[in-house]
């Protein structure tokens, strides 16, 4: 029998807010338990909670990506669950209204992943993102037969982020949580970082022979923070799935982890539904009002979205697809990119794809490497976008070759160069510069042809090797400043005399 897989995310990103969801305690990762855990995340008697601005204009920024629905009027809505990590015996979620609805991600599907007929495109639905408060942490000691409970990451903004079971294979579900990932990045309302649990997928996997209309019963696989295990935890399930459907069984609707080491997803518990939860609405909280004006003035803060940017870059600057997609790989790495061409353009007026598309080359090649070796991001790189836009320039005017430049380059890197010229100064200090004074390098030319008169016979009688030999004696003469090509033009000019 053919099988169909079907597949629904639920994502929790964690909010790059300052301060927690409704307290004003502090987000900061890695600190001593309970350091950052106030009255309210510690649900003492008597205290109310606030809603943070800053967390709910992130969630309508992802609504606002999403082409979804900010609804005007959102709820709180308590959801009731006993463990040792969530001191109020509930969660400040939203249940009902949840303030975004309705929008759609459109992923790109790896064609040599692709799912069958697939398209290369797909858009997935979101179904809904809510804004709703992390729990805290039990915490079992080793050797000292107790527990803990850490409540620095109680009442951490989330936003989770629910797909409709739009996705189909382990491919479109690994290319959908990577595009997800890289939006809430590019954004700037989450790091990202999965090992410290800022983007974390509950994936839904159910299965149904290939042409039934209704939908399988579903199995949760809970808390995936790395795509390889995401990957594989769809895979084993589905074929685990599969193989008891096939072999007579049914398939229980439950919440089961992946276990990597046994490669095999295990049950934890059955699923509990919304009654279990017995929502209703937060009273400490009034409705969550969404003005227009509110909506408006967060739109104006959306980002340019890459596929904009690198059809943008294509046509004004000529850069090739694969170039624009390395340049846009992340947000800074973009920045850095405009900001050469800005600086590019305010020392030439215009920036001309020549000189826009050695930027690429530039930053795709030699500074991509450089920081790689050096293990650092852009955002710290030594060299600022207007030095290297002087550099670039230096080139395209024929002061230093592209040889030459890469020394400069390099000198710069070393430097921490501080001056905004440090191009022409390194080009100065060690003597780089070109030699393409026409005179200047005819007479060069002439004192090699007549110290090596065996290389002009050989050539005159049809060897063209003995040209290059000529070339390389004037370069070694010019000490590799001679521009190559104007060598070149030259000494054929000379000998054909
Ligand atoms: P609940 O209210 O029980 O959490 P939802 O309807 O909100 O259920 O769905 C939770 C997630 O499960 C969504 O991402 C949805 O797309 C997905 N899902 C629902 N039904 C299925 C199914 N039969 N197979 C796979 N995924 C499913
Ligand atoms: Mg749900």
């Amino acid at each position: 029998m053919n099988w169909e897989i079907i597949i629904g995310f639920e994502t929790h990103a964690q909010l790059s807010t300052v301060s927690k969801l409704f307290s004003g305690a502090s987000t900061r990762f890695g600190a001593l338990p309970n350091m950052q855990a106030c009255a309210v995340d510690l649900a003492l008697p008597g205290v109310l909670p606030v809603a943070n601005r800053g967390a709910v204009e992130r969630a309508i920024l992802f609504g606002l990506a999403t082409d979804a629905t900010i609804a005007a009027q959102s709820v709180f809505a308590r959801k009731h669950y006993f463990y040792p990590d969530l001191p109020k015996g509930y969660q400040i979620s939203q249940h009902e209204q949840p303030v975004v609805r309705d929008g759609t991600l459109t992923i790109e599907i790896p064609a040599q992943e692709k799912a069958g007929q697939a398209a290369d495109q797909k858009t997935v639905r979101i179904a809904r993102a809510h804004l709703e408060e992390d729990a805290g942490k039990s915490l079992h000691e080793d050797g000292t037969n107790s527990s803990g409970i850490d409540l620095n990451r109680a009442g951490i903004p989330l936003l989770e982020i629910v797909t409709e079971p739009d996705l189909h294979s382990a491919a479109e579900a690994l290319a959908y949580a990577k595009a997800l990932h890289a939006l809430v990045v590019w954004l700037g309302i989450c790091d990202g970082n999965m090992q410290e649990g800022s983007f974390r997928c509950d994936v839904n996997v159910s299965v149904r022979p290939s042409g039934q209309p209704a939908l399988g019963t579903r199995c949760e696989i809970k808390n995936l923070n790395s795509f390889r295990f995401m990957e594989e935890a769809i895979q084993v399930e589905a074929r685990r799935q599969i193989k008891l459907i096939e072999e007579g069984g049914t398939v229980e609707q439950e919440t089961r982890l992946y276990d990597p080491e046994r490669r095999e997803t295990r049950a934890m518990r059955n699923k509990e539904d919304a009654r279990d939860y017995r929502y209703f609405p937060d009273p400490d909280l009034p409705s969550l009002v969404i003005d227009a004006s509110w909506v408006e003035q967060v739109r104006a803060a959306l980002p340019e979205f890459p596929d904009a940017m690198r059809a943008r870059w294509m046509a004004q600057y000529g850069l090739g697809r694969a170039d624009a997609r390395c340049l846009t790989a992340s947000r800074p790495l973009a920045a850095y990119y405009e900001a050469v061409i800005a600086s590019v353009s305010a020392l030439q007026g215009a920036c001309d794809q020549e000189i826009a598309k050695m930027a690429a080359n530039w930053m795709i090649g030699e500074l991509s490497a450089q920081l790689n070796r050096d293990g650092i991001e852009i955002d710290a790189c030594p060299i600022s976008p207007a030095q290297l836009a002087r550099l670039l320039a230096r080139i395209q005017d024929g002061t230093v070759s592209n040889k030459a430049a890469k020394d400069v380059f390099h000198q710069m890197w070393e430097d921490k160069a501080r001056d905004v010229d440090a191009a022409d100064r390194i080009i100065a200090v060690k003597g780089l510069k070109q030699i393409s004074d026409a005179g200047a390098l005819e007479s060069i030319i002439d004192t090699a042809l007549a110290e090596n008169p065996k290389s002009v016979e050989e050539f005159r009688a049809g060897k063209a090797k003995a040209f290059n030999a000529l070339v390389g004696q004037v370069m070694k003469a010019t000490r590799g400043q001679a521009n190559p090509q104007q060598v070149n033009q030259l000494l054929k000019a000379r000998l054909e005399q």
